[in-house]
C-alpha cells in the first residue's frame, strides 16, 4: 500500500490527474500493489475555499504521504491578488516544505512526434533526448525580495542566493543521472556576470572530480538558449539553477512538440518527491476535454520509478505512451495531418488499455 497526496488543483489540472490516476489504478490491477489517495486542495481553489493558497494543516498531511502527484495551480481569476496570497504560493509552500531540492525534467522527442516539434527537420533527425536538472529551492525564488521608496523612486528587488552546499547536492544529482545516461554534463549559468554563477561553477567543478567518468562543459545561460534550438542533441544532462532551469526547460518542452508531454520529478533525502507535468493550468483549454493528459500520466510513471522503485510498471506505462502516439493517436496540441483527434479522456482510456 503506498500514500500518495494528490492535488488536482486549477483549470486544466483536475482533467489531467484524472487520466493519471486510471492509469495508476490500471497498475494497481495488475502488479498488485494498492494506492492510497489523499485528496487535497491546493492554488486557486483553496484561495477561493479557504482564503489561503494551501492550509497548513493540508501541507502536514501532504508530507506525511509518501508521494505527492500535482496538476498545476493559478489561473487569471487569482492574477489580481498580492504575491503572499497568489496561488503559486502553493507550490513554493510544498517544495519548500517537502525540501525537494531536486527538479528532474526529461525531454525527450518521439519518433512519432517529429512533425510536431517547430524545429527543422535535419536538427530534429539527429534526436532530442535531454535530462534538465533543476535546482528548485534556492536561488532568486526564495532569496530576500522587497519593495522600498528610495529617494522618491519605488523599487523592488529579488536576491540570487546559492550556498555551496546547495549547489554541491544538486550537481550530485546530475553526475549521477548522467552516469546512467550519456555521461555528459553541460552546467548552465551567467559566470561571467554573476558572482552566484561563479561559486556555482567553481563548485560544480569540485564535485566533477568525483566522477571522472562524466564530461563536464559549462555554458551561459544565454548561450545555452540559442544551443538549445540549433543542436539540442550535443545535450544529455543540463545542470542548472532555479531560475534559469525554470525558462531553459520551458524551451526544452516546445522543441521536443508539446509542453503536454513532458512530466517532472522534484526529489530531496530518501523516496520523497514531487511529481507534476511541467505545464500550467492551460486556461484557455480548460473544461474542453482538449488537454494532453500525457505529461501528467509520465509524472505518476516518475513517481513510481522514483519513490516506489516499480521500474516494470514504469515501462509498461510508458510502453502505452509509445502504442498510443504509433497508432496515431493525438490531442489537438500534438495533433498533424492523418492523425486520429482525441480528447482528455479518450487518450486516458487508449494508455490504459494498452497497460
Ligand atoms: P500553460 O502551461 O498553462 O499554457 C501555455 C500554453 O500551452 C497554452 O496555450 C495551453 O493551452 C498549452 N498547454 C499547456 N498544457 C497543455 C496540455 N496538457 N495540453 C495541451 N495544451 C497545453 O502556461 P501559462 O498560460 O503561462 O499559465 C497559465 C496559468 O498556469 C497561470 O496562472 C500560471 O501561473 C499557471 N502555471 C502553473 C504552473 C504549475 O502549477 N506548476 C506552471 C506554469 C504555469
Amino acid at each position: 500500500m503506498h500514500r500518495i497526496a494528490v492535488i488536482p488543483g486549477d483549470g486544466i489540472g483536475p482533467e489531467v490527474i484524472e487520466q493519471a490516476l486510471l492509469v495508476l489504478d490500471k497498475v494497481s490491477s495488475k502488479f498488485g500493489v494498492k494506492f492510497e489517495y489523499i485528496f487535497i486542495d491546493a492554488g486557486g481553489c483553496a484561495i477561493d475555499k479557504y482564503g489561503v493558497p494551501i492550509k497548513d494543516e493540508d501541507l502536514e498531511l501532504v508530507k506525511k504521504c509518501e508521494a505527492t502527484l500535482l496538476g498545476a495551480v493559478g489561473g487569471p481569476k487569482w492574477d489580481g491578488l498580492p504575491g503572499n496570497l497568489r496561488p503559486e504560493q502553493a507550490l513554493l509552500k510544498l517544495r519548500g516544505g517537502l525540501k525537494v531540492y531536486a527538479n528532474l525534467r526529461p525531454a525527450v522527442l518521439y519518433d512519432e512526434l517529429k512533425d510536431s516539434s517547430p524545429l527543422k527537420k535535419e536538427i530534429v533527425s539527429r534526436g532530442i533526448d535531454i535530462l534538465v536538472v533543476r535546482e528548485l529551492i534556492g536561488g532568486m525564488y526564495f532569496g530576500p525580495k522587497g519593495r522600498e521608496v528610495k529617494n522618491g523612486d519605488e523599487v523592488a528587488y529579488d536576491t540570487e542566493v546559492y550556498s555551496k552546499s546547495e549547489v554541491r547536492r544538486i550537481a550530485k544529482v546530475a553526475f549521477e543521472a548522467a552516469r546512467k545516461r550519456r555521461k555528459k554534463v553541460t552546467s548552465v549559468d551567467k559566470a561571467n556576470i554573476l558572482e552566484s554563477s561563479r561559486l556555482w561553477r567553481e563548485t560544480v567543478e569540485e564535485v566533477a572530480k568525483d566522477y571522472p567518468d562524466v564530461a563536464l562543459n559549462h555554458m551561459y545561460v544565454d548561450n545555452a538558449s540559442m544551443q538549445l534550438v540549433k543542436d539540442p542533441s550535443q545535450f544529455d544532462v543540463i545542470l542548472t539553477s532555479n531560475m534559469f532551469g525554470d525558462i531553459l526547460s520551458d524551451e526544452a518542452s516546445m522543441i521536443v512538440g508539446s509542453i503536454g508531454m513532458l512530466a517532472s520529478a522534484s526529489l530531496g533525502e530518501g523516496r520523497v518527491g514531487l511529481y507534476e507535468p511541467i505545464h500550467g493550468t492551460a486556461p484557455d483549454i480548460a473544461g474542453q476535454d482538449l488537454a494532453n493528459p500525457i505529461a501528467t500520466i509520465l509524472s505518476a510513471a516518475m513517481m513510481l520509478r522514483y519513490s516506489f522503485d516499480m521500474e516494470d510498471a514504469v515501462k509498461a506505462i510508458e510502453n502505452a505512451v509509445k502504442i498510443a502516439l504509433k497508432e496515431g493517436y493525438r490531442t489537438r496540441d500534438i495533433y498533424t495531418e492523418n492523425c486520429k483527434l482525441v480528447g482528455t479522456k479518450q487518450m486516458g482510456k487508449i494508455i490504459c488499455e494498452n497497460i
